[in-house]
């Protein structure tokens, strides 16, 4: 996973590329790095290959919609991130979205130079973290939320300089613009960041009055954030540049939203499938029926087979959650549990003794039967 490339890197693209230039970057690519062109290169075979997933994903509007969002992690594909690989404890899913995500800030860091010695522009934002809670029902197909995040943009007033209507940051004197300076030591030759600029390479004379010269001012930013359908709890949306703003033109850092899902009255999910307990009474589980069942879509009629024993799963095709990075949707698993009845009337309890005298000599219940004979059979 760490040696994936970024799949608008692989193509030499910006991340807002239109569909017309992917399709361009590909072809052109495609054309210089093609295996007949190269025979035996293995390196431009490799290539190619890396080419022809980066523009499988990017060419498809919903799975580019799904990268952009999850990364490696949504693409499917190969070496794409298998989704049904985990359905254990939350925690193994936290720590698989924290590698991936890991990877991500590792590439990002040393494309923006964010420890960087010489900045040529800003500082980098910071990236934000957040939570947002959702129903079951917007977690089965996917919703679009619109938060309120408290964060620094970049001041209008100055367009993110820091100078005063009318002026411009100056280069520094101290460092000559390149926010650091040198001095030799020995033999050595120790570079720091420049004390009079803080490493921007820039000073302002006459500050922004709106910003105080910090090009940045705090707004509650609204955010809608598409969230995809068959998401579960623990795991994370990124949206790139929605983080702080960077200092002085520097690129903005991006926000992580963590998916919760609220408990549902009598829905919970196993991966894609929705799991729902059914109460039925004795009767109908002896003498089969149809009763109601709830889906994510509204009830549905289900036939209860005669003799249904109670924890026994009833399937429904396709009633369930999409299936996030991949195909079609989890099935609902109907369990059947089996009730006696609390108290009886009179009438009723003198059934039920004509109906356990009728019972001598059949096998009518099976596992009970089978049961205390096989304790017959060992304590005699
Ligand atoms: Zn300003
Ligand atoms: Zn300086």
């Amino acid at each position: 996973m760490a040696t994936k490339r970024d799949y608008y890197e692989v193509l030499g693209l910006a991340r807002g590329a239109s569909a017309e230039e992917v399709k361009k970057a590909y072809r052109k690519l495609a054309i210089q790095y093609h295996p007949d062109k190269n025979p035996g290169d293995k390196k431009a075979e490799e290539r190619f290959k890396e080419l022809s997933e980066a523009y499988e994903v990017l060419s498809d509007t919903q799975k580019r919609q799904m990268y952009d969002q999850f990364g490696h992690a949504a693409a499917g594909g190969p070496g794409g991130f298998d989704f049904q690989g985990f359905g254990g404890g939350s925690a193994s899913i936290n720590d698989i979205f924290g590698d991936i995500f890991g990877d991500l800030f590792g590439a990002q860091a040393s494309g923006r130079t964010r420890t960087g010695k010489r900045r040529s522009g800003g500082k980098p934002g910071d990236d934000l973290r957040t939570s947002v809670d959702i129903t079951f029902e917007e977690a089965a197909f996917g919703c679009e939320k619109v938060m309120a995040i408290p964060k620094s943009v970049q001041c209008d007033t100055c367009t993110g300089t820091g100078a005063k209507a009318g002026t411009q940051p100056e280069t520094c004197s101290q460092c000559g613009g390149h926010g650091e300076v040198s001095f030799q030591q020995g033999f050595f030759a120790i570079t720091r960041p420049c004390s009079r600029c803080s490493g921007s390479g820039q000073t302002i004379a006459h500050p922004c009055l709106t910003c105080s010269g910090t090009g940045q001012i705090k707004k509650r930013s609204q955010i809608a954030v598409k969230i995809p359908a068959g998401v579960d709890t623990g795991q994370r949306l990124k949206l790139t540049s929605e983080g702080e703003a960077g200092e002085r033109g520097g690129p903005p850092g991006d926000l992580y939203v963590s998916i919760h899902i609220l408990p549902h009255d009598f829905f919970t999910r196993d991966e894609f499938d929705v799991i729902c307990e059914v109460p039925v009474t004795f009767t109908h589980a002896a003498l089969g029926a149809e009763i109601e069942v709830p889906t994510l879509e509204g009830k549905v009629k289900l036939k209860i087979p005669p003799g249904t024993q109670s924890h026994k799963i009833l399937r429904l095709k396709n009633k369930g959650l999409a299936r996030l990075g991949s195909y079609g949707r989890g099935d609902q698993l109907v369990k059947i549990i089996v009730e006696v009845p609390s108290k009886l009337t009179t009438e009723q309890r003198e059934l039920l003794k004509r109906f356990e005298e009728t019972s001598g000599g059949e096998i009518t219940h099976p596992m009970h039967q089978n049961f205390f004979e096989k304790v017959k059979n060992l304590f005699g």
